[in-house]
């Protein structure tokens, strides 16, 4: 079993793939870790060296007209207090990061129909003006191609839109009717065809999600080819229709980092804030695993809790320069130094 491990690893190492039975084998099996960490470590640090980009994450409303089964800001969550921010205040919250050394700024939120396609436009150009030297990313989910390609002319050069799950029967079971897969593929291809660099990525342990599923995952990042792949374990909130279900597993979420590094060696992986969440080291580890960004909260203190997308989210407590500050000893506990540059790195 063991040596059937290293083969496989060697193999993932060499080709950059690997038929579906020894990847299921591989995010399955604990005997993996050993030769599955040390190796994508060392892609890692081969291509990127110790360097971890940072991204400032500014959470700027928290309305929602989805209705996603695991999130906890879905629309029928009547308990979740929400919250939109100014345009004035996305700027300060900019201004704070550039300070810190912050140079690619990401606006997520729910889909608030509040921001039409002319405020978001306006609120990127307002931010590309300020801030020529910086990206800006957007992750406000599915719009038609014409909103997407509006927002690139205003300044937006990146976007954040995780597949979720690349089966679509398994999508069908974490969304409501209304939410088609095929839709959200759709989306991720018409980014790149304007020009965006693209973010896809998806949930590890989301409920009834088999191995074989994630298999499907790594295939479909595998044709997107996309620049970043975020994936975070699945983690419950309690006024959700999911919260009965278990939390992902932080040792498959760790193995599937490692397996990406091996699959897309030059992608930008996070460590993301639910890694961080499901166990206190868990970017640490993330890093280790082969992840080479970390993406700290730019928001205002005052309206962080309230972005809860899950329970016990971290990092909600502190001032954007605390948590700078926290960040740069945990990338150095897990032997990397935060790089302030833009990171535009492509192949
Ligand atoms: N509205 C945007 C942003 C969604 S929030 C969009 O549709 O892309 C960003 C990501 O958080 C989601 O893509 C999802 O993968 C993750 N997420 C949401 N709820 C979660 C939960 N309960 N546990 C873990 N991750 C979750």
């Amino acid at each position: 079993m063991e040596n059937n491990m290293k083969q496989h690893v060697q193999q993932l190492l060499e080709k950059r793939d690997l038929p579906d039975e020894g990847l299921v084998q591989l995010i399955e099996s604990e005997q993996a870790d050993a030769f599955l960490f040390p190796a994508a470590n060392g892609v890692r640090r081969r291509i990127y060296g110790d360097a971890v980009y940072i991204r400032g994450l500014i959470e700027f409303t928290n309305y929602c007209k989805n209705n996603c089964y695991y999130c906890g800001i879905r629309r029928d969550n009547g308990k979740a207090v929400r919250y939109r921010l100014r345009t004035e205040e996305i700027l300060e919250c900019c201004k704070e990061g550039y300070a810190l050394g912050y140079r690619t700024f990401v606006l997520q939120g729910g889909e608030d129909p509040y921001f039409t396609d002319e405020r978001i436009c306006r609120i990127v150009s307002s931010i590309r003006e300020r801030y020529p030297d910086c990206a800006i990313t957007l992750s406000i989910g599915e719009k038609p191609k014409d909103s997407y390609r509006a927002y690139f002319q205003a300044g937006a050069n990146r976007y954040l839109l995780r597949h979720e799950t690349a089966n679509e029967i398994h999508y069908s079971r974490l969304h409501p009717a209304e939410m088609l897969s095929k839709n959200r593929k759709r989306c991720l291809y018409d980014l790149k065809e304007i020009g965006y660099q693209v973010g896809a990525g998806f949930m590890v342990g989301s409920p009834f999600q088999t191995t074989e599923h994630l298999v499907e995952d790594l295939r479909f990042l595998q044709a997107l080819s996309p620049d970043m792949v975020g994936i975070g374990p699945y983690l419950r909130h309690q006024d959700t229709p999911f919260c009965p279900y278990e939390n992902g597993s932080l040792e498959r979420t760790l193995r599937l980092i490692s397996i990406l590094r091996l699959m897309l060696p030059h992608a930008l992986i996070p460590a993301t804030t639910a890694l961080g969440t499901i166990h206190p080291e868990g970017r640490e580890m993330g890093l280790k695993a082969g992840a080479n960004v970390v993406m700290p909260n730019l928001s205002p203190v005052s309206v962080r809790k309230l972005y809860s997308l899950y329970d016990d989210k971290i990092c909600t407590g502190e001032e954007s320069a605390q948590c700078r500050g926290c960040l740069e000893k945990r990338v150095e506990r897990a032997g990397c130094r935060i790089v302030t540059d833009i990171g535009n790195v492509r192949r």
